[in-house]
């Protein structure tokens, strides 16, 4: 059969992995970092990406590349490509892996996201503040759990919020939203798209903490996430499943950011569709057809984080819960050590 790569070896990589060994797939992950979660698949290569020798190995030892982490070094990929096919494309990986070029992508595409100004400097970011009394600032690169990211208020100093940041960044206007959801999206081989139902997203300290499924908004705001999120993996010429994160606001939604890959939000679909984001991405890289998203459970995912953990015998002990661990063995402070998905339904 044939054998899938996935570079990165975190707790995605691990159930992207099991999804694709239950339907007859290898799995070789290769993991740059110590001590992956994925350390369940079938061969696992621990090795930095300047490692041309691990990374070529790796590459020739697969059908296809696909990835659970944006941040690959793009002389990486270069060599992975020239041994196999990488899905989803380096354009969605490009896109993703840099805000600025991410919100010049969908505001491109005439999308709506939060007003925006390329900031390098302090001074850019007097300028790009203007008169506004809330924004916040993002680097351009490697920021998640709202790392890379500072908040700023009116009369907060500027030069020591660059300071902060002090590495190529974007300003974002401040969204005055009512709710977070994201749509969990999937486009296969064929170009057919098939959408999970939108969840309700709840952050707090920056990670996301629960996503709720029937998210509870007006019917009539489902079909345009559904909307947004296939005219931005149509347009990407996307293999895979995509997150979108969307905030909701009186005048529409408006588009936070997208990744390339499966999404911590999208988690609830182990237990409330027979096709879950996992299967479904190993089938669009894999050239199979898609599942249909259709959801038959009403779910509630909450993240446990650092030391929620504790509270495992507690969730074992709950019925209609399915209780997703990764493996990790230390407990630190904003880790997500696993998840637990409640069934409402
Ligand atoms: P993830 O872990 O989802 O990749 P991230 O570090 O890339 O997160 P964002 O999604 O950009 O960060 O921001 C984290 C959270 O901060 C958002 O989910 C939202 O709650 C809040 N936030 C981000 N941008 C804005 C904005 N322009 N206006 C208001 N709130 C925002
Ligand atoms: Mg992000
Ligand atoms: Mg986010």
């Amino acid at each position: 059969g044939a054998t899938i790569g996935i570079l990165g070896g975190g707790q995605l990589g691990r159930m992207l992995s099991v999804a694709a060994s239950r339907l007859g797939y290898r799995c070789h992950i290769f993991e740059p970092g110590a001590a992956p979660a994925a350390d369940v698949a079938h061969r696992l290569t621990t090795a930095p990406y300047e490692s041309e020798s691990a990374l070529r190995d790796f590459a020739a030892s697969v059908d296809v590349v696909t990835y659970e982490f944006e941040n690959v070094p793009a002389a990486s990929l270069d060599l992975i490509e020239s041994l196999a096919p990488i899905r989803p494309n380096r354009r969605a990986l490009s896109v993703s892996q840099d805000r600025l070029d991410e919100k010049d992508f969908l505001s491109g595409l005439g999308l709506t996201t939060a007003p925006y100004a390329r900031v390098e400097s302090a001074e850019d970011l007097v300028a790009a503040m203007g008169g506004q009394d809330r924004a916040i600032l993002k680097t351009r690169r490697f920021g998640y759990d709202g790392k890379g990211q500072v908040r700023i208020g009116a009369g907060d100093d500027l030069a020591s919020a660059w300071a902060l940041v002090n590495a190529p960044a974007v300003l974002e206007g401040f969204v005055d939203f009512t709710a977070e959801i994201s749509v969990i999206v999937a486009r296969g081989q064929d170009g057919a798209v098939a959408a999970f139902d939108p969840g309700l997203n709840v952050h707090r300290e920056g990670i996301l903490r629960t996503t709720t499924v029937p998210c509870g908004l007006p019917a009539r705001l489902i079909p345009d996430a559904v909307l947004i999120a296939s005219r931005i993996v149509t347009a990407l010429d996307y293999v895979g499943v995509m997150g979108v994160e969307l905030f909701v606001t009186p005048r529409g939604l408006v588009v936070n950011e997208i990744a390339p890959r499966v999404h911590n939000s999208g988690h609830w679909t182990q237990a409330g569709c027979a096709v879950d984001q996992f299967e479904q991405h190993i089938r669009a890289v894999a050239g199979l057809p898609l599942g249909d998203g259709k959801r038959h459970a009403d779910v509630v995912m909450e993240n446990l984080i650092g030391d929620d953990i504790d509270r495992l015998p507690d969730w074992l002990a709950q019925s209609e819960t399915q209780v997703h661990l990764y493996g990790k063995a230390e407990a630190r402070p904003g880790r997500k050590m696993g998840h637990v998905n409640i069934i409402r339904r």
